[in-house]
């Protein structure tokens, strides 16, 4: 049986080492932290249609669907509170499955526990610093603490700054600062939630004119919200260590009061402990090498996208899939892992240029922002006018299990040109 090195046990980590399970490969997941420490970052994540449908077929959907809860529904306004237009988010599986929210930390430890379940095995305080060919045409890596694990191949599902994309090729680009940060929260406020008339399953979103706001309620009516606010600079790492839950507050409500919407209400309402303080984001330009003969980069480390197409988690999902398609039925390693990124490359790049497009409107300052704000509304209803799905070609992408790799390039979806 073929062992498999997964470095990070984040999320495509845990969903990586079922698929190549599935795939009758033996993964053991090195995880750098105790637990994944990538789950403090941000609040919450939608998982798309396309992201459950690839967990279908690892009879894995339920590991979202029952921690999450259904947000089928976008529905935009403009800074004066007026309702633009609603529109799917994504469409619904054949069993009436939508795209679901989900806190991240709950998300990254139910990955894990099933993975842990189903038998995979975990390093937990592993640190990769550096992996190198053997002579049996294996791959051995080499921790932070000293010890070393030998393996057939090696994954690197280890996030946007990912080693293993460095080890794979040392001129890689790192990460680029999208010009916005997030903040975000949860809070429970019985009389907010009458007044705002809040719709389950619906998800709110805001084009303010000095920040984009985004809010939903969970089922148990809490309200979950995030936002982005453009800045040409990087918070710097004092910013970050220095500034206070209450400070981030404050500056927030500051530039939500010109709007005439909820917004701002729904932050100062926010207590400090669940208070999500500023980080910068980030997506990853195109990574030239995703591959050697035997170690590959997955999820955010070959292709991290903009949080604004809420793709992130979904397209880490299919890579997951695709590449245990590839182990299984490729002639040898090398094969497998070219196969992988030939299925996978043209798909992955395109989310991700349609993720710097949204995160670019919000961005933008002065007359750019001003345009964009004013034209939304009307592309916005064109588009859901037209009767087409808007971004049916992101949403409506299917992998399938029975798919032989070799078949790949002519037996899976093509991209139509954008719709959106
Ligand atoms: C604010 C924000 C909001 C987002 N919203 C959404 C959304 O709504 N929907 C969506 O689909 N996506 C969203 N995303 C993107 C999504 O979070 C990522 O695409 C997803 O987490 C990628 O998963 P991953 O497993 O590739 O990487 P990560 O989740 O970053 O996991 C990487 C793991 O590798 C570990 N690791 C790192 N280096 C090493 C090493 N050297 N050795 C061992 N382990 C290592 C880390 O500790 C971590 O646990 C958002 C991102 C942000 C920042």
């Amino acid at each position: 049986m073929k062992r498999a090195l997964i470095i990070g046990g984040g999320i495509a980590g845990p969903v990586t080492a079922m698929a190549l399970q599935q795939a009758g490969l033996e993964p053991i997941v090195c995880e750098a932290y105790q637990e994944a420490a990538a789950e403090q970052i941000g609040a919450y994540l939608t998982v798309a249609v396309n992201g459950l449908s690839a967990l279908t077929l690892l009879d894995a959907e339920h590991v979202v669907t029952d921690t999450g809860h259904p947000t089928g529904t976008l529905s935009f306004s403009t800074s004066a509170g007026k309702h633009i237009v609603d529109m799917p988010i994504g469409g619904t599986l054949p069993d009436g499955t939508t795209t679901h929210s989900i806190k991240r930390r709950n998300l990254y430890r139910a990955f894990n526990a099933e993975a842990a379940q189903r038998g995979v095995r975990y390093e937990y305080g592993k640190r990769l610093v550096d992996a190198t060919p053997t002579p049996d045409g294996g791959v051995s890596a080499r921790f932070a603490d000293g010890s070393t694990i030998d393996a057939d191949v090696l994954i690197g599902a280890d996030g946007i700054r990912s080693r293993t994309r460095e080890i794979i090729d040392p001129t890689a680009p790192d990460a680029h600062y999208l010009g916005i940060y997030g903040l975000g929260g949860f809070v429970t406020n019985r009389a907010l939630y009458a007044e705002l008339g809040l719709r389950p399953g619906v998800y709110s979103m805001i084009f303010g004119k000095k920040a984009f706001f985004g809010y939903l309620v969970a089922p148990d009516g809490e309200i979950w919200w995030f936002a982005n606010v453009p800045r040409a600079n990087e918070l710097s790492r004092e910013e970050l260590a220095s500034t206070t839950p209450a400070q981030w507050r404050d500056q927030l409500v500051d530039l939500l009061l010109v709007d005439h919407t909820p917004a701002a209400r729904i932050v100062g309402a926010t207590p400090d402990h669940t208070f999500v303080p500023g980080f910068n984001q980030y997506d990853m330009p195109t990574v030239r090498t995703w591959h050697n003969d035997n170690m590959v980069i997955v999820g955010d480390a070959a292709h991290a996208v903009a949080s604004s197409s809420g793709q992130g988690v979904s397209i880490a999902v299919e890579d997951a899939v695709t590449l245990a398609i590839c182990l299984r039925d490729a002639p040898d390693t090398a094969a497998a892992l070219a196969e992988y990124e030939a299925r996978r490359r043209d798909r992955v790049e395109r989310v991700v240029r349609h993720g710097a497009e949204t995160s670019g409107d919000k961005a933008s300052n002065g007359f750019g922002r001003l345009l964009v704000r004013l034209l939304t509304p009307y592309f916005l209803k064109k588009a859901a006018k037209t009767g087409v799905a808007p971004l049916s070609w992101m949403y409506d992408y299917r992998i399938s299990w029975d798919d032989r790799a070799q078949s790949a390039t002519t037996s899976l979806p093509v991209a139509p040109p954008d719709s959106m």
